[in-house]
């Protein structure tokens, strides 16, 4: 798939400028390629900072719709060891199966065998591009995400940022959660 420009430059294309909404069934056989640059809403784990690029390819079986192609942007996470928030370059690939709401009951929903992470719903025969973005990119943030590889974290008996300085807590001191971990695998060595 070509990176860049969009590919296509019909009539259709340019409509997708003004409005990320594509009508399903007026996918062609030969599909539709889409070009997606535009800011992203974040949540409460991540701010996308500035524009989130997509580059798509959009095919149609019937009603069955597939989207694959990358996802790109920055944006802003916050450590899980320290807290402090750091930006990432995020790039995936993403091929996907959307499926019309409305030919299902919901107990088919919960029968599809597939990975139901790689299957998404479209309603009134419309998908919406930039949810399309936005959704991937949330879904694929790191689970725990780190500013480094070596982040030291924070102290958990006085808090003190590990990475920017040391502090004089005992080593033993650790969260009571922790400690209980730690006289179970002790006990355990014992046996
Ligand atoms: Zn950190
Ligand atoms: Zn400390």
């Amino acid at each position: 798939m070509t990176k860049g420009k969009v590919a296509n430059q019909s009539q259709g294309t340019m409509l997708l400028e003004e409005k990320m909404k594509i009508t399903v069934s007026e996918i062609e056989d030969e599909g539709l390629r889409v070009s997606f640059n535009e800011p992203i809403e974040g949540n409460s784990l991540a701010r996308p900072m500035g524009d989130v690029k997509a580059e798509f390819f959009l095919t149609r079986k019937a009603s069955e719709l597939n989207i694959s192609g990358s996802i790109s942007g920055r944006v802003c996470l916050q450590c899980s060891r320290c807290l402090i928030e750091f930006q990432r370059d995020l790039e995936l690939s993403v091929d996907l199966t959307y499926l019309p709401i409305e030919e299902m009951s919901t107990e088919e929903i919960h029968e599809i065998g597939r990975d139901e992470s790689e299957i998404g719903y479209y309603k009134d025969d419309e998908i919406d591009i930039t949810d399309v973005v936005k959704e991937q990119l949330l879904l694929n943030l790191p689970m725990k995400p780190l500013c480094s590889d070596e982040c030291k974290g924070l102290c958990p008996v006085c808090g003190t940022d590990l990475n920017l300085q040391s502090c004089n807590c005992k080593k033993d001191e650790i969260d009571p959660r922790l400690s209980i971990l730690k006289k179970l695998l002790s006990s355990r060595k014992e046996n």
